[in-house]
Order: C-alpha cells, then sequence, then structure tokens
C-alpha cells in the first residue's frame, strides 16, 4: 500500500449483480440495458428522447467494489462478498449481507431462499449455504478449541412487524433497554450442526412464511427476510452473521397508490430502505449519528452497524431488461450513496 492510495473503507463493500435476461424479455426482443465492462463497472445504457423526438442513448456509469455479470454463479458472488466477513465472526464480529434490488432482480436466487422452484439442489448453492458451510469449516478447524456453538434465526419483517418464520409466524416485539440493547423477545433459535439442517431449517421458514399467500413472490417483494447464524460460548452470544434479503425496493416507489394498504406498506418500505442507507453510511463514518430507530428493519439491526468489528456488504441486483431501466438505475444509485463517504 502506498500513500497515495485512497483510503478504502474495509467495513463496507457494494456489489453489483446483474442476472441474465429471462425467457420472456428475450421473447419480446427486450433490449438489455446493461453492460459490465470488467470487474468493477457496470454501464447502464438509458434510451432517451431529444426534444426533437430524435432517439438516443444515455450511457451512464457506476464503480462498485465488484460488479458480476449475467455468467457469474452464486458461488463467485458469494467470494467476494459474504465470504471474507465470515471469520470476522469468529473474532467477536457482527456481520451483515445484504440482497437489494426490484423484485424479479435476482435477490432470492442469489441467497437461496427460493425452494418453491428451485429445490434443495439449488438452494444449497445460495449464500445462505455457503456461508452455513464456511462456518461450519472454521468451528471444526481453526475454531475448534474455542468451545463455540451455532444457532440460527430466522424472521421476517412485514410493515414494521416482525414475524418469526421458525415459530408458525408468531409476531414478536422488539424492546430497547436503557443502554440502547435491542432485543427480539422471544425469537426462535434453533441449533443448527451441518449444512443439511439449515438447508432444512429455510425451507420450513420459507413454507411458514408463504403459506396462506395467493402468491410468494408477491408477498416476499412487500417484506424483509431475515436469517441470521449466531455464534455462542457457553450461552453467550460471541458473533452473529445476518443474511437479508430485503422487499422489492419498487415498493418504495409505490406510495401513490390508491389502495390505502399498498401505499401504507410502500412508505413502510420506502422508510427501512432510506434508515438502512443511512446506517450502513454511519458505520464507515466512525461515531456518525446512527438513526437506527427510524425503522424496525434498522432498529433489530442495531448491534451491526455499531464497533469496528461490524462489516457489512450490499449486493445491488438488477435486470437487464430495458423496461426495467429506471427501477434499475434507482437500484444503483443507491448502492452507490452507501459507498460514498
Ligand atoms: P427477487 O427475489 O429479487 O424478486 P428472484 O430471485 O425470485 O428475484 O428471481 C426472479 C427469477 O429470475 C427467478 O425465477 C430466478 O430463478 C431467476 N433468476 C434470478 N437471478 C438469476 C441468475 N443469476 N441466473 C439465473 N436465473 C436467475
Ligand atoms: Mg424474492
Amino acid at each position: 500500500i502506498t500513500s497515495s492510495d485512497p483510503i478504502e473503507n474495509h467495513q463496507i463493500s457494494v456489489c453489483v449483480r446483474k442476472r441474465p435476461m429471462n425467457k420472456k424479455e428475450t421473447t419480446r426482443e427486450e433490449p438489455d440495458v446493461l453492460t459490465v465492462p470488467n470487474k468493477e463497472n457496470v454501464i447502464v445504457h438509458e434510451p432517451k428522447l431529444k426534444v426533437d423526438l430524435t432517439k438516443y442513448l444515455e450511457n451512464q456509469n457506476f464503480r462498485f467494489d465488484y460488479s458480476f455479470d449475467e455468467n457469474s454463479t452464486n458461488e463467485m458472488v458469494y467470494r467476494y462478498t459474504a465470504k471474507p466477513l465470515v471469520e470476522s465472526i469468529f473474532d467477536g464480529g457482527m456481520a451483515t449481507c445484504f440482497a437489494y434490488g426490484q423484485t424479479g432482480s435476482g435477490k432470492t436466487h442469489t441467497m437461496g431462499g427460493d425452494f418453491s422452484t428451485k429445490g434443495q439442489q439449488d438452494c444449497a448453492k445460495g449464500i445462505y449455504c455457503l456461508a452455513a458451510k464456511d462456518v461450519f469449516r472454521l468451528l471444526n478447524s481453526k475454531y475448534k478449541k474455542f468451545d463455540l456453538s451455532v444457532g440460527a434465526s430466522f424472521f421476517e419483517i412485514y410493515s414494521g412487524k416482525v414475524f418469526d418464520l421458525l415459530n408458525n409466524k408468531v409476531r414478536l416485539r422488539v424492546l430497547e433497554d436503557h443502554k440502547q440493547q435491542v432485543q427480539v423477545v422471544g425469537l426462535r433459535e434453533e441449533p443448527v450442526n451441518t449444512v443439511d439442517d439449515v438447508l432444512q431449517l429455510i425451507q420450513h421458514g420459507n413454507n411458514v412464511r408463504t403459506s396462506g399467500q395467493t402468491s410468494a413472490n408477491q408477498h416476499s417483494s412487500r417484506s424483509h427476510a431475515v436469517f441470521q447464524l449466531i455464534l455462542r460460548t457457553k450461552g453467550r452470544l460471541h458473533g452473529k452473521f445476518s443474511l437479508i434479503d430485503l422487499a422489492g425496493n419498487e415498493r418504495g416507489v409505490d406510495t401513490s397508490s390508491s389502495d390505502r394498504q399498498t401505499r401504507m406498506e410502500g412508505a413502510e418500505i420506502n422508510k427501512s430502505l432510506l434508515a438502512l442507507k443511512e446506517c450502513i453510511r454511519a458505520l464507515g463514518r466512525n461515531g456518525a449519528h446512527l438513526p437506527f430507530r427510524a425503522s424496525k428493519l434498522t432498529q433489530v439491526l442495531r448491534d451491526s452497524f455499531i464497533g469496528d468489528k461490524s462489516r457489512t456488504c450490499m449486493i445491488a441486483m438488477v435486470s437487464p431488461g430495458m423496461n426495467c431501466c429506471e427501477h434499475t438505475l434507482n437500484t444503483l444509485r443507491y448502492a452507490d450513496r452507501v459507498k460514498e463517504l
């Protein structure tokens, strides 16, 4: 490292992943408006009209810690995003990994939470399981002598309310003590020893999550799913990895809907995603005000936004098609702001 190197923040990494065009987009010959020219940059070719109605493309360049093109695999994405954070929880740290983006952009695919269409084989290659695999590997090798155990919890935040996915979706209260310590009261934590244990929990949680819903994707687009791997020593919290499949960010734009329920949900999602951005930014600026009370999501993750042992990565998912261009730009701008210090 030379003195001319820019000061990099190793606590926060922000990456982008482009998904491949899907069948529908290909069939209607929708143009692909995204290029990933190298491992850092992504370019959006936004179609625009001049006043005299001539068409032109406005190229907008974004730069991230890592940009993954449509040929990347979950393993590759994992290796450069969540994997480098795993060891920090053995060091007593708090790690978080967020999947952010529009509904249909690949958040759940990347995290490995889609059992309905993907099945176990595919989900085992998602970030939930890949992270668990590395946790167990370290637990049984380098950290064998440390008397650590692993537990998992899985809950969702919908309209500012917390529901336990490992306990029949019961609603849980969030309490804060005088030291600002936040607790999700009664959140179930299951012991896990193998990747298979983790797979089963996620599958179970997902069934609970989507039961009674007309469409699994409709519901997941409106709620945040939080999966946590918790390290304990003699019952005491040692470190925690929170992996979060966020609500679709297009929902936040939805605050003008005529339906009151939809409008309220949109406002809530908007609020939580804005608070999230500010909280991650505060992590990068030690001592900055942490507006964690602004939403339930940031409140329950408060511990993860403080301390020099906390690390976070955000994976911004983007759809390549022209019809998604506006949401894609919103996603990239948001991700850009998270990183900018
Ligand atoms: P989200 O959770 O953001 O709403 P999904 O993960 O459900 O989006 O993805 C929408 C669809 O696109 C799913 O059918 C999924 O399997 C597919 N998909 C997403 N990302 C990829 C990818 N990188 N490669 C192949 N298929 C993908
Ligand atoms: Mg999803």
